[in-house]
């Protein structure tokens, strides 16, 4: 399947990989918007929400625990961050594989959406 993000998770397109396990993985995003930002994706390959189905509970769950995992590790935790999933064109989303935007290190990130 032609999927830059299956490609960062079978090695065949390099990352910098910030975590790892069974069914997620995570690596820092390639244009930056804020002194950390990383990427967590489910292994499996699921477009975006439309596609997800109850099958999917488990890796839903385990990208959520690898979200805290991650921001623990990275110190995100006591400050806060900005988880950010953009679902469909008029959002953005540019990979079409499921993933959320972990954002931070910054204490004002600016307003949720520009009106
Ligand atoms: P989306 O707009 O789909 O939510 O975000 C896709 C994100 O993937 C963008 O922030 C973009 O910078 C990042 N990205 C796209 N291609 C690559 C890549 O080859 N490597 C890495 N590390 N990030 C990428
Ligand atoms: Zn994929």
């Amino acid at each position: 399947m032609d999927c830059i993000f299956c490609k960062i998770i079978s090695g065949e397109i390099p990352s910098e990989k910030v975590y790892e396990n069974d069914t997620v993985f995570a690596f820092k995003d390639i244009r930056p918007v804020a002194p950390e930002h990383i990427l967590v994706v489910p292994k499996k390959h699921i477009a975006n929400i439309e596609e997800i189905s109850l099958e999917d509970s488990k890796v839903l769950s385990d990208l959520f625990m690898a979200v805290k995992e991650i921001a623990s590790a990275r110190k995100l935790n006591d400050k806060g961050y900005r988880l950010i999933l953009n679902n469909g064109k008029a959002a953005g989303q540019e990979v079409f594989h499921l993933h959320l935007h972990v954002i931070g290190g910054k204490d004002s990130l600016g307003p949720m959406i520009s009106r």
